[in-house]
């Protein structure tokens, strides 16, 4: 039977540490707010808005929410990018994609100063990242970091198998591995014999957007397999890119869906927050 790697315990935790941090930063007059930009009313992205703030609250940061409508201009939210840009108490911008279609996504993200991008999206931050300089990381990557390391997994010399290449998962993802020392392969949708190249890892990272792709037939005995899919099945239960069932008394510790992976991503944007506070 695999262990099981408790997102929600270790995001806790880590939002425990934020939250000392954060009063102890006050303490020396260090203070900082996180705006929080939607577009829209997409009643997923309206979640985790509101999870969002929630955490901001729970270390003591303050939050600032823009609740804009559907019909924004990219114009007008350039404009508002740029306002939070000169505010000097505004320490991390945030906004929440998707965007509507009219809004070209990667403008937005590049109109945010790599200063306050607590998301890691800019290419400036992708940059530092690539070659190893200081800046933020992107959030749900650098969870998955924690959560191995956290669990006490080795990932140092270990074979690494991520699927998926996208820009804020895939690609981020393999490079923090590599900066780990692990050796990294990475699979996207033209790759053959799939299972196959999976089997090899130690360590499997599944970002494949398809609610349970991957079964037994992909992962060695003894593996090590992160789950980043979020889906809701036919059931609307939420479930992941693994078949849990399946895999689960294969592999030596799992990531749950949910439970996993999603709750990380909230507290590394909080560590992302509580970073630029601290570096102002
Ligand atoms: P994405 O942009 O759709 O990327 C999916 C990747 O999987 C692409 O690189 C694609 O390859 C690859 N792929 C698709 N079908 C494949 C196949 N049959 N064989 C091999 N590779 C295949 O998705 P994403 O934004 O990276 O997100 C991945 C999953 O993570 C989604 O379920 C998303 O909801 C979830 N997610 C969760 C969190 C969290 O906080 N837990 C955060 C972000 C995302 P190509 O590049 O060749 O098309």
């Amino acid at each position: 039977m695999a262990k099981l790697i408790d997102g929600k315990k270790i995001s806790q935790e880590i939002k425990d540490e934020l939250k000392e941090k954060v009063a102890s930063l006050k303490a020396e007059g260090k203070t900082g707010t996180l705006a929080v930009i939607q577009v829209g009313e997409d009643p997923a992205s309206s979640v985790y808005v509101r999870n969002k703030k929630n955490a901001c609250a729970y270390i003591g940061i303050e939050s600032l929410a823009y609740e804009l409508p559907e019909n924004t201009t990219e114009e007008e939210l350039l404009k508002l990018i740029d306002e939070l840009n000169e505010k000097d108490e505004v320490k991390g911008i945030l906004v929440q994609l998707p965007l509507p279609a009219h809004i070209c996504e990667d403008k937005v993200i590049q109109a945010i100063s790599p200063k306050k991008d607590v998301d890691g999206f800019h290419p400036q931050s992708v940059g530092a990242m690539t070659i190893g300089e200081k800046g933020f990381l992107s959030c749900t990557p650098a969870g998955i970091i924690q959560l191995l390391k956290r669990s006490n997994v080795d990932i140092e010399g270990k074979h690494c198998v991520v699927i998926g290449r996208s820009n804020i998962v895939g690609k981020p993802m393999a490079l923090l591995m590599l900066r780990e020392n692990a050796t990294v392969t990475i699979a996207h949708s033209r790759t053959k014999n799939l299972p196959e190249l999976c089997k090899q890892a130690d360590i499997l990272i599944v970002a494949i957007g398809k609610p349970r792709f991957i079964g037994a037939e992909y992962v060695k005995e003894g593996a090590v397999v992160i789950d980043v899919g979020i889906h809701r099945d036919e059931n609307n239960k939420l479930c992941g890119d693994v078949k849990f069932e399946e895999v689960e008394p294969i592999a030596s510790a799992i990531t749950p869906v949910p439970g996993g992976v999603g709750p990380m991503t909230i507290a590394m944007l909080m560590s992302n927050c509580v970073q630029s506070i601290e570096e102002d």
